[in-house]
């Protein structure tokens, strides 16, 4: 047997939940009460207790959080874990389908459509159909998708959707429900699969083949979900099933945390799943490990002015502490001078800046914080927000490599063709609809194309496409012949910003060493759209700040936390204003920031915004701010902040022996400004100190 010393660091509630390894288990509790910590040292007990690691599967809510757990797992016991099955539910189902697929007639190497790409076929159809023409008010091809992605996420009827949230479209409902079955007939036809099938055919198959049910159960036996709370009612519905025959599946969540209803999760099917498994074992955790009293007594106002009754009663041990600091910026300018004013103080008493956060509703609002912390060199990362993969290049990149993957993936080859010189809208239609007559032979149908289309490009394209196809080529040769393809393309139709998108397309192919397979690439890529930053990144151990959305922020904490743009219509946003549900879920998405800081919360609020069109505008302070009670908030003055900043005379020269608090004595070797001088120190070295928050003595002239 393993040490299990870690059960120790437990309280009786969560080793309670860790040894309640048989049968179904809920935990349910709020933030920072320690459910991730739980799990983790669940898996580590189960290992421990002789279970063979790769039959335990672990749900997260990104493959990231999972990866990271598995790994904490393993550090507890000191032993590799990595066997450990992690995943998102969408990972999971297109991995099962891989295998399972062909009993609903899919081939193992059908073809995930992302959001866009599911846009783009919706548009294509309702051309072919004739509806965007004919039709006035016809919903645009965004809308459609989202009215599609809602009925299956939350199993309505087409009907049900419409006169609940769009009646404006209800007089085209035929037309929708039309479009929606040739929508769906596409797909299977063309071995396609959007995000929502994923889910969907893989309750498929469980719920329509037994044997496949009692093959997952022996399979994993021991089945565990983080943020349960973003669940949908299909991925209930999954779990149900691949559990049914041991029902060993611990489910754990957070109720006041659900933030992802615009996506179809539902935030109380945390509490319907005693339900799918009756004699469900419930299990609350009560203290919160995270935060200081006085950020917890911010979050309870929050959660209790709410019209939900969350189930929630939170104590920590962390008596006192700073109460949240809130600061009435006169504007953004002024915002993010103070961010990073606060950030510099903090990491000159020894606060790394990986240890802070600035969080934000939506991703522009950081831009100009961004660019303050750049003129200061403060280093940042910064996730949320757009998604490479959301840009034209990597589309385009992409698109030819789910052709080579998947011959019949004709939404590739619209992108792709359109892209070439000398290959219209209607040369596009003409080669696809050949295509798609000779499926059985699309190789040979391409060749005789050529004397069809003697472009330059085109030519080349089929003489790419036909050597990749016939020689099995390691996935880096693929992907730089791909590149080579690309590369005059890209440099005639981007030629405005080319280096920086060859850059982006560099750092994929750098990103693709660890795979073997293309398809397991691009799976990855689209189930887990890389951000920016990850081909961006600073240098390996640069110490850096993390600029998040707070719905990226989900699970994480540092010890200090900044949340931006607190006024009506960033923080709560402006679309969410007239909505009583998407109200709800604002709140408790600010929850979910609050909760993301150990010591120190400042709350900033810019007091006027630029509005592009109509100038300066005066913004109000976010409804969240103004229901705190004053007596739990420090108001943080204006005055103080400027007269800080005017408070810095010239008072140091090189050769001044000086005292600093943390760093002893030390000698004055540079004056940089009059704000920055750099101090040589025993034991530090040359560091480089901003007067305006250091408390130097000066000793000896
Ligand atoms: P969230 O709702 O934000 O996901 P959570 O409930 O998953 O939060 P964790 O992230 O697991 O909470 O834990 C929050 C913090 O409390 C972590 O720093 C964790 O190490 C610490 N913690 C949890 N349980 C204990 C414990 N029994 N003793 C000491 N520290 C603990
Ligand atoms: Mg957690």
């Amino acid at each position: 047997m393993k040490n299990l010393e870690f059960l120790k660091e437990l309280n009786p509630a969560q080793a309670e939940a860790v040894r309640t390894i048989f049968g179904p288990l809920l935990v349910i509790a709020g933030a920072g009460s320690g459910k991730t910590k739980t799990i983790i040292c669940r898996m580590a007990y189960l290992v421990a207790h002789g279970v063979p690691p790769e039959k335990i599967l672990l749900l997260t809510f990104t493959r990231k959080a999972g990866k990271e757990m598995i790994e904490r797992a393993g550090a507890l016991l000191k032993m590799d874990c990595n066997k450990i099955m992690g995943g998102t539910f969408h990972s999971l189902c297109q991995y099962m389908l891989r295998f399972y697929g062909y009993l609903l007639g899919y081939k193992p190497n059908f073809t995930i459509l992302d959001r866009s790409d599911s846009e783009d076929l919706i548009n294509l159809l309702r051309n072919s159909l004739g509806l965007a023409e004919r039709k006035k008010r016809f919903p645009k091809k965004d809308t459609l998708a989202s009215i599609y992605s809602k009925m299956i996420n939350q199993q309505k009827t087409l009907e049900e959707i419409l006169s609940h949230e769009y009646p404006q479209f209800l007089d085209h409902y035929y037309e929708i429900e039309r479009l929606f079955i040739e929508y769906v007939n596409y797909k299977k036809e063309h071995q396609l699969m959007d995000y929502d099938d994923l889910l969907l055919n893989w309750l498929e198959v469980l719920k329509n083949f037994p044997e496949v049910r009692k093959e997952i159960g022996k399979k994993f036996e021991f089945i565990m979900v983080d943020e349960y709370q973003d669940t949908n009612f299909l991925q209930g519905e999954i779990i149900k099933y691949m559990g049914e025959t041991h029902k060993n599946v611990m489910v754990v969540g957070d109720d006041s945390q659900s933030i992802y209803g615009f996506r179809g999760a539902y935030f109380r099917n945390i509490f319907e799943f005693p339900k799918l498994f009756p004699d469900t074992k419930i299990i609350k955790l009560e203290q919160n490990y995270r935060s200081t009293q006085s950020i917890l007594d911010l979050a309870n106002v929050i959660i209790s002015n709410s019209k939900i009754k969350y189930t929630k009663t939170l104590f920590t041990l962390k008596k006192g502490g700073r109460k949240p600091v809130l600061f009435k910026a006169k504007d953004e300018t002024e915002s993010s001078k103070f961010v990073a004013d606060k950030v510099l103080e903090f990491r000159e008493n020894g606060i790394k800046l990986s240890q802070m956060a600035v969080l934000f509703r939506s991703a522009y609002h950081s831009f100009d914080l961004e660019v303050e912390l750049t003129k200061r060199g403060i280093p940042f990362v910064k996730y949320g927000g757009l998604k490479l993969l959301e840009s034209a290049h990597m589309k385009d990149f992409l698109s030819l490599l789910r052709i080579i993957s998947n011959p019949q993936d004709f939404i590739s080859w619209h992108r792709v063709l359109l892209l070439l010189e000398g290959i219209g809208p209607k040369s596009t239609e003409k080669i696809i609809s050949s295509l798609k007559q000779n499926l059985l032979n699309i190789d040979y149908t391409l060749e005789k194309l050529i004397f069809q289309f003697p472009q330059k490009e085109f030519k080349e394209l089929v003489i790419l496409l036909k050597e990749l196809w016939k020689n099995k080529k390691s996935l880096s040769e693929i992907l730089i012949s791909v590149w080579d393809f690309y590369k005059p393309i890209f440099e005639r139709i981007y030629y405005e910003d080319y280096h920086k998108r060859e850059k982006d397309i560099e750092g994929v192919i750098a990103l693709s060493e660890k795979y073997n397979l293309l398809e397991d690439f691009l799976t990855d890529l689209i189930l887990e759209p890389i951000e920016v930053t990850d081909i961006e990144k600073p240098a390996k151990d640069e110490d850096c700040l993390t600029l998040s959305t707070v719905h990226s922020a989900k699970g994480l904490e540092w010890h200090t936390v900044f949340i931006i743009s607190l006024i009506e219509g960033r923080f709560p946003s402006a679309y969410s204003i007239h909505n009583d549900e998407e109200l709800e879920e604002e709140r408790r998405l600010f929850y979910v920031a609050v909760t993301r800081a150990r010591e120190n919360l400042f709350l900033i609020a810019p007091m006027t915004i630029y509005i592009p069109g109509e100038g300066k505008t005066l913004a109000k302070l976010s409804r969240f701010i103004k229901e705190v009670p004053p007596s739990l908030l420090e108001f943080y003055k204006e005055e103080e902040f400027k007269e800080k900043e005017l408070d810095n005379g010239k008072k140091f020269k090189v050769g001044d022996i000086v005292k600093h608090p943390h760093f002893g004595i030390g000698e004055v070797r540079e004056i940089l400004s009059s704000e920055k001088i750099r101090v040589f120190f025993e034991e530090k070295g040359n560091t480089l100190l901003n007067l305006k928050y250091t408390n130097l003595e000066k000793l000896i002239m």
